[in-house]
């Protein structure tokens, strides 16, 4: 299992759940749980909670659960519960037991007759609209709903007959009678159930009343015995509820919910409302677009977990709402993988150079470092011959200054192999453009050859023309053009900001051919460009492969700007 370090990061969560374990709270027991909705595939945002709540079982010895919190079946589906574990899991987290709010049910429904006699829960028949006026503001109390006062008897027949399926959508709900002057919204008698006749991905058509959240969530933390219930801050306001149910539900344990700020990412989106808006209306490929902050859209990408890791680290945990640059999560994989991706050639944009004085039907190999941050990872060898390719970029026939790769006249080594010099340019007749470039090498400029150490300013990567393998590669980019996705113009929504540009495919790649068995979503750094990843769908006969993140460092100029003013 992996291991968060929550010590590092401000992370006044850890702080309260310590001082709890040292107060002997809860007998020094630490229980928490991930719980997310399968209404949608996890995203970064998930990530950070899962770090979080697993970083803090694991540290204090105690138990994470993974609880699904499907309450609402008309949104929810077993693809997504299949694939959040999955995601879990590709995280590095393995859950102590799993659990679904559709498993309490039944006590959920107990329990709500418990309230009704009690005299603290009734069966209203107000519609939403009506329920919504007589709610109140935030400067002027509610107003109580003329079936307020209910008998027991009444509303625990209404109660039963809204369960046996005799009532269509709307027609009661059954709400908390706590206080309709409560200067806290969410205490003016909130509903707690809601007649839903729809089929739910587990229970199948056996209810057709479903709790709401405010309901649920704090009894199922109560039956599993949490002890720290760890939720984003848009549940602040709701903490008086939870505490309310808490405390007339009399479970395992006394929970206490601990708010924080969510994560937001620049450049995106990470509702995951507005996420299947996306994937619905085929703005981008599916959930596992590599556009997309969703855990499957990182890892198609080529993240890894444990770069997300470090970033959720890196980024604590605050009670202040706050956004993230992208370039900050970009930094973290980039550090990662410059640790263990192995150094490959790939031009992305060929350019044929035709080595004159290099023998017709020779080939070479030439040996190249796997990877210079870690030197256990050996070496390969790279065959050579009289055609290679190299970069478009890296020739300009008429050079701006300080151009150090090739320009007539200019030498520039090839990496691993020899130093050769531009003598001619050949142009497409029609077009103007040029179709290839003639060089000649210097032979005693190998390695381990007499001139080995002789300097040139440029070394360019490239692959032997006959030996490489062709790819398509595709090149990403911010999937919004705008840091926040809410600056449009009015009436408009997120969509304006789509990036028309964030995907471009190179079709006409050539990659060296140790990469002939590359297996799907091994990570490589191509040499000079960045690092990429194999897509899933890539085989030895068509190569594709992602871009995850260019060489260039964007947050360390980010960085060093603030530095210097
Ligand atoms: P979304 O708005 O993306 O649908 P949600 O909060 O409705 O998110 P849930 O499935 O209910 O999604 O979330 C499961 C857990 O993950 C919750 O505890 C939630 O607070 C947390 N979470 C969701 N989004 C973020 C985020 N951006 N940053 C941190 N935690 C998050
Ligand atoms: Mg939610």
């Amino acid at each position: 299992m992996a291991t968060v370090d929550s010590s590092q990061a401000g992370n006044f969560i850890r702080e309260i759940v310590e001082g709890d374990v040292k107060a002997g709270k809860h007998d020094g027991r630490v229980a928490t749980r991930f719980p997310p909705e399968p209404n949608g595939y996890l995203h970064i945002g998930h990530a950070k909670s899962i770090c979080l709540n697993f970083g803090i079982a694991q540290e204090f010895h105690g138990t994470c659960n993974l609880r699904y919190d499907d309450t609402n079946p008309t949104k929810e589906n077993l693809e997504y519960v299949e694939a959040i574990q999955e995601d879990v899991r590709w995280m590095g987290f393995t859950w102590d037991a799993l659990f679904y709010a559709s498993d309490y049910f039944e006590q959920l429904d107990e329990f709500a007759v418990h309230l009704i006699k009690k005299g603290k829960a009734y069966v209203d028949s107000l519609s939403a609209e009506e329920i919504r006026q007589h709610r109140g503001t935030l400067t002027e109390p509610g107003r109580e709903s003329p079936h307020r006062h209910r008998s027991v008897e009444e509303n625990l027949d209404l109660f039963a007959r809204m369960r046996t399926g005799e009532f269509p959508d709307g027609a009661h709900v059954l709400r908390a009678k706590i206080d309709m002057a409560s200067p806290n919204i969410n205490m003016r008698d909130p509903t707690l159930y809601r007649i839903r006749h729809a089929t739910h991905h587990r229970t199948g058509d056996t209810w057709c009343i479903y709790p709401t959240y405010d309901y649920a969530h704090p009894i199922s933390d109560a039956i599993e015995g949490i002890t720290h219930s760890i939720c984003t801050l848009e549940f602040e306001d709701h903490r008086p509820l939870y505490d309310w149910v808490v405390e007339e539900f009399k479970g395992k344990s006394r929970p206490q919910q601990i708010e924080f700020a969510r994560l937001n990412l620049t450049h995106t989106v990470m509702s995951k409302r507005k996420l299947l808006d996306l994937v619905e209306k085929k703005h981008v490929a599916g959930w596992d677009d590599p556009r997309l902050p969703t855990l499957k859209g990182l890892r198609r990408r080529g993240f890894t977990p444990e770069a997300i890791r470090a970033f959720c680290e890196h980024i604590g945990v605050a009670k202040r709402d706050g956004v993230v640059e992208m370039a900050l999560l970009d930094h973290f994989i980039r550090e990662d993988l410059n640790k263990r991706a192995h150094r490959v050639m790939a031009v992305l944009r060929p350019l044929k150079v035709i080595i004159d004085n290099y023998p017709e039907g020779q080939v070479e190999e030439v040996e190249a470092i796997n990877n210079p941050e870690d030197l256990s990872a050996g070496t390969r060898k790279v065959p050579l011959a009289r055609v290679v390719y190299i970069e478009q970029d890296d020739f300009r026939e008429v050079p701006p200054k300080k151009f150090f790769r090739l320009t007539p006249g200019q030498e520039v080594r090839l990496r691993y192999a020899y130093i050769m010099k531009c003598t001619d340019v050949v142009k497409d007749a029609r077009t103007g453009e040029v179709a290839e470039v003639h060089c000649t090498y210097d032979p005693e400029t190998r390695s381990g050859g007499p001139q080995a150490n002789r300097k040139v300013k440029g070394t360019l990567h490239w692959v032997s023309a006959k030996h490489a393998l062709d790819a398509e590669v595709r090149l990403y980019d911010h999937l919004l053009t705008k840091a926040d996705p809410g600056d449009v113009p009015e009436g408009q929504d997120f969509t304006a900001n789509l990036n028309p540009n964030s995907l471009e495919r190179l079709t006409g790649a050539k990659v060296e051919p140790s990469l002939k068995s590359a297996p799907p979503l091994s990570r490589y750094q191509f040499e000079r460009q960045g690092y990429f990843c194999v897509d899933p769908a890539s085989s030895g006969d068509k190569l594709v492969f992602n871009r995850t993140v260019a060489l260039r460092d964007s947050w360390a100029k980010i960085e060093k700007a603030r530095l210097e003013p």
